[in-house]
């Protein structure tokens, strides 16, 4: 771990004898909103509470706008309390996450969450245009470069002069709460990504299975991946219970089995709440027991004295954990666990599980990587006379002829959208620029449910999902893990990625 002597949240997570504790707060629609004051309230006494590390602020939380989180983290900051501010990509390109990167680093801003962020929801006078310019691995490589401060030695696509280096401190987001194999795996494959392009440690998604969660510890351990890990320990209300429940709020799981407990304990005379900040007790018990550097609480209205009861009681729980075990084993039935069931402790064994996941699409697959070999590849009997024509094309009459001609071929094999800088080859051949909702390069985001997209339920699969089902088959889906897919050029925009390939000019012949 890097050293950063200005967060105390980071060395708090530096210390294996420390059990770190942070709480998510929401900023609200407007800075001058009772919301926002309740949010005030509450930092304040995080603040005068000595247990808790930090707060993480989100950034237009489920898509909506709201007060972007420096402004919160500034009035939070000034209390003596540390603050990880959320850093999406869903709402901005590169140029302006350089932008606010800088502004936030001269701020003092440095703890982040890095993440893909949700799909932007209906805004002024309809809904907004999804930038997602760049995603939250190729985030981390951008602020990664910053921190060294040798931005233009080894950026291929701009020389620019060198910056002084920030000093941001990089947290990612996964979740084991997926349910198919397929969608699994592409969260712990995009998680090795993410480690190689700078993340520092990790926040879960939301969940309640003891399982799942020593899953994470054991798929890191078991990988070598050495990075202080959170537990979510999300405090749902009936409202929002019901929500996570019918998959509105993505990414976000509640079973039908602890929906029904929730809704079950909702009639009560305190409508469920003690039950509800009982099971997040100990489930804080739990991650303590199992070896978490610590827990992110989080949930819609709670007040301080919830938090406090949370933490109060998990410490009187703490050392009888693993009798908690079995009444925290809120998953699917049919959910998929990346280690073989101990049935004795209801936890893992070591044992990964065997794969079963059915591979797809595997001729189309397989023929696209045929025709591929042929034609791009140095060695391909085709490569040679391919590269001729495309080069003695490209600045003749006839250059409009075969740039339309690869495009309507691409379209109608690939649903091409002529972004000139293509990643097919890299993605199993399924488009990302009209496969999926986030334009998404290099694994999927955390929205997906069941294998649908977030944007899409029911109507269309996660390309992640797919593209881990068409590798499957040929043996190749673990090499997802390793390499970066460089962001979109978009100044080869609607022009013919052939020619753009042949002449060196596209990520596969910039990129480093
Ligand atoms: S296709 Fe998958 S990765 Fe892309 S937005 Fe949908 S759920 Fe996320």
């Amino acid at each position: 771990m890097r050293s950063h002597p200005d967060s105390r949240f980071y060395q708090s997570l530096a210390d294996p004898a420390e059990f770190t504790l942070t709480f998510e707060l929401v900023p609200s629609r407007g800075g001058r909103s009772k919301e926002h004051a309740r949010t005030l309230e509450l930092a304040r006494h995080a603040a005068a509470d000595h247990r808790l590390q930090a707060v993480s602020i989100t950034e237009n939380a489920g898509g909506h706008a709201a007060l972007s989180p420096e402004v919160l983290g500034l009035e939070i900051r000034a209390m003596g309390l540390e603050v990880i501010v959320h850093f999406s990509c869903k709402d901005k390109n590169r140029n302006q996450m350089e932008s606010q990167l800088f502004a936030w680093d001269r701020l003092g801003l440095r703890d982040l969450l890095v993440i893909t962020g949700d799909y932007p929801k209906e805004g002024y006078r309809g809904f907004p245009k999804p930038v997602f310019d760049l995603d939250s691995v190729h985030a981390l490589d951008l602020i990664s470069r910053m921190n060294a401060g040798r931005f233009s030695a080894d950026d291929p696509l701009r020389q620019r002069a060198p910056i002084h280096p920030t000093g941001f401190i990089s947290g990612v987001a996964l979740s084991p709460f997926k349910r198919l194999e397929a969608e699994l795996m592409m969260q712990y494959i995009k998680l090795h990504r993410k480690v190689a392009a700078g993340a520092d440690f990790i926040i879960t998604q939301v969940g309640y299975d003891a399982r799942k969660f020593e899953e994470v510890l054991l798929y890191l351990r078991h990988h070598g991946l050495d990075l202080p890990v959170l537990g979510n320990v999300f405090i749902p209300n009936l409202a929002v219970a019901d929500l996570m429940h019918q998959g509105k709020i993505p990414g976000c799981i509640i079973t039908d089995e602890l929906h029904a407990l929730i809704r079950h304990e909702a009639k009560g005379a305190d409508k469920g709440k003690k039950a509800r900040l009982m099971r997040a007790a100990m489930l804080l018990a739990v991650l303590k027991g199992l070896g978490y550097s610590g827990a992110h609480i989080g949930g819609p209205g709670l007040s301080y004295r919830d938090i406090e009861f949370v933490l109060d009681e998990a410490e009187q729980l703490a050392p009888d954990w693993r009798a908690l075990t079995p009444g925290l084993s809120f998953w699917h039935r049919d959910g998929w666990y990346y280690f073989e069931k101990d049935e004795e402790t209801g936890l893992n064994r070591p044992e990964p599980s065997p794969r079963t996941a059915q591979g797809r699409e595997v001729l189309r697959y397989q023929l696209a990587l045929a025709m591929h070999r042929l034609v791009f590849t140095p060695h391909g009997p085709l490569y040679g006379p391919m590269k001729k024509l495309s080069l003695a094309l490209a600045d003749g009459p006839l250059a409009k002829f075969l740039d339309h001609g690869e495009h309507v071929l691409k379209f109608l094999m690939f649903g091409c959208q002529h972004c000139g800088d293509c990643t097919l080859a890299e993605l199993a051949f399924a488009c990302p620029q009209s496969g999926c909702a986030k334009y998404l390069l290099n694994g999927a985001c955390g929205g997906s449910r069941d294998g649908w997209c977030e944007v899409y339920p029911g109507r269309k699969r996660c390309l992640y999902v797919r593209i881990y089902e068409r590798l499957l088959e040929s043996g190749t889906v673990e090499r997802l893990k390793t390499g970066l897919v460089p962001p979109r050029n978009w100044a080869l925009n609607n022009s013919s990625s052939w020619v753009n390939f042949y002449q060196g000019i596209d990520h596969t012949g910039k990129a480093g």
